[in-house]
């Protein structure tokens, strides 16, 4: 079996915002950072030996601006079509995140007063609209998409037939890239939900989880901390102090 290869196309820092190229019998790319990052993603392909025109799809993992900012732009730049779950339109020509973020913890909440995070940028379609897990084999990669709900309703991650899971928000490490150990990242819409989902995909036996923010992850540290968050947030919930997109504090 053609082995796909996952590659990290940082967008800012060193890990703090990640794309990645996944090159298959064809390259396609997952996720496109910040709004004004196309160009960069674009020469990155480029160092690494693909043609930026032979990119055959862009995934979007979800609707946060830090994933889809340059998504239409790429587009554009690359020929490629977006898959996605969902339109990212908004009531202007601007698009900018689908839904307010529902912080974790202080980081999130100061976060979540950045104008970084509103930032809005060009809307896209998608070309292809996500309804369920999707094989990629069509279009030269042995990997399917798959729907891990829960960090926003429409998330996905990409699943190799290595084991290599681009997992977009599904965990994160701390402080968007720093520290090297298992996190969330500042936000989720619904925790409870997006453990369930990283803890379904950890049951697939991934070799390596790609995050949008920060180094590679191992799942065995990965699947440690899920089962302490499982725990934490079980508490939580039969205090009724978790919080989901949902079912808002009063
Ligand atoms: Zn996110």
């Amino acid at each position: 079996m053609f082995q796909t290869k996952v590659i990290a196309i940082p967008v800012l820092g060193k890990h703090s915002v990640n794309a990645y190229l996944l090159l298959g019998r064809q390259p396609i790319v997952v996720d496109a950072g910040t709004p004004g990052s196309a160009q960069l993603i674009y020469d990155q392909i480029a160092s690494h030996g693909v043609n930026p025109q032979d990119i055959h799809l862009i995934v979007v993992t979800h609707g946060h601006v830090d994933h889809f900012g340059s998504a239409a732009e790429l587009s554009r730049l690359t020929g490629a079509p977006i898959a996605g779950t969902s339109p990212i339109s908004a009531p202007t020509e601007r698009a900018g995140p689908v839904s307010p973020y529902l912080p974790i913890g202080l980081f999130g909440r100061l976060l979540v007063r950045s104008a970084r995070v509103r930032e809005t940028t060009e809307p896209f379609g998608p070309d292809l609209l996500i309804r369920g897990a999707t094989r990629l084999s069509d279009l030269g990669v042995e990997a399917r998409i798959m729907p891990t709900p829960g960090h926003t309703a429409g998330s996905v991650s990409v699943l190799t037939d290595h084991g290599d899971l681009v997992a977009g928000d599904l965990v994160a490490t701390p402080f968007l890239g720093f520290g090297k150990r298992p996190a969330n990242p500042p936000f989720h819409d619904d925790r409870l939900g997006n453990l369930a989902s990283l803890r379904e995909m950890l049951a697939l036996a991934p070799t390596k989880l790609h995050v949008g923010h920060g180094a590679p992850l191992n799942p065995e540290q990965v699947g440690l901390w899920a089962a302490a968050e499982q725990r934490r947030l079980d508490r939580l919930a039969v205090r009724g102090r978790l919080r989901t997109k949902s079912e808002p504090a009063a």
